[in-house]
């Protein structure tokens, strides 16, 4: 890494420690930033800052977003009985873009995890306890990933809320054992939404 100056070195040492980039592609998206005019290369560092700055969790599901409410939580047309329970932005993504789904989500920005040590209170779970409390809810479906850490987390969750009379599905396992919620075609996505089954 020394070949280069300590601003090239710095720059490619910040993007490989992004997830999911390794050395050689952080020299070439380095390189490729330094080719850039100053005005995109400030409009880049520009978006980070702000989307730092401005993007934060939705007040109701946890997701990402730059209001207080979503635009799901606060689309009228929505079926807020529903709750679709999910691990992350990107699995809610998935779901969003079968454009099938007509409820609401809750992302919980993880799963439980005894052997990383992460425990239920490490993900956003006790926000689906008070929404649950306050909004009159009719079935929670379960769509954390099949992995170990996603039934763990469904097991947890079903146990927790149905002494509350609510019902609780869990999507169809028809989905690959490990897979990425946001690996999967539309089509099996909705086959396993159809397919739920009540815990
Ligand atoms: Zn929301």
């Amino acid at each position: 890494m020394n070949l280069y100056s300590g601003h090239i070195n710095r720059l490619i040492d910040e993007l490989a420690a992004l997830p999911g980039i390794g050395n050689k592609t952080a020299q070439r998206l380095a390189f490729y930033i330094i080719g850039m005019s100053e005005e995109r290369a400030r409009k880049l560092s520009d978006s980070i800052i702000q989307a730092k700055m401005n993007v934060h969790y939705c007040r109701l599901c946890q997701n990402l977003t730059d209001s207080d409410i979503c635009p799901i939580c606060s689309d009228e047309k929505r079926d807020h009985g529903t709750i679709m329970v999910v691990e992350n932005p990107r699995d809610l993504a998935a779901y969003e873009k079968t454009g099938k789904y007509e409820g609401v989500y809750h992302v919980l920005h993880g799963a439980i995890s005894p052997m990383l040590g992460i425990g239920p209170s490490d993900i956003r779970l006790k926000e689906l306890l008070v929404r649950l409390q306050s909004e009159k809810v009719e079935e929670v479906i379960i769509a954390t990933n099949s992995s170990l850490e996603g039934e763990t987390t469904a097991m947890y969750i079903s146990k927790l809320i149905k002494p509350a009379g609510i019902k609780v599905t869990r999507i169809a396992s028809g989905v690959p054992v490990g897979g990425d919620l946001e690996y999967i075609d539309e089509v099996t996505l909705l086959r396993a939404l159809e397919g739920r089954t009540q815990l």
